[in-house]
């Protein structure tokens, strides 16, 4: 038996059944007020558990979590690392919005016999 649901470490969606939490990530947002934006060292800011095998992934995860309400900054950066003794990774996220497209019908013509 299968069990789609939400992870509650990572809070990914899956199948929790084999499930595996990606690489965990301690993170923070720039631009977010920060009053050091450029210093990731600086113990002062919220940080934040991001998950992904790769840094990019982590962050764009997190990114989306945070922003997913539409209100959000074209440019995001965030500074990741996995542990206290890595080095600090900064990625920037650019946000695209996705094109929609919907069908609707304008205008019909000639029924055919039948
Ligand atoms: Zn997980």
């Amino acid at each position: 038996m299968s069990n789609f649901d939400r992870c509650p470490n990572c809070g990914k969606y899956d199948f929790q059944d084999n499930h595996k939490c990606g690489k965990q990530w301690e993170a923070y947002l720039l631009d977010y007020g920060f009053d050091n934006q450029d210093d990731p060292s600086e113990d002062t800011h919220t940080r934040y558990k991001a998950f992904g095998n790769k840094p990019t992934c982590a962050a764009e995860d997190l990114a989306e979590e945070q922003f997913s309400n539409w209100d959000y900054p074209e440019v995001i950066e965030i500074w990741l690392r996995e542990d206290s003794k890595s080095e600090w990774i900064k990625v920037t996220i650019t946000v695209e919005t996705v094109p929609q497209f919907s069908g609707t019908i304008i205008e019909r013509k000639g029924a055919k016999m039948k």
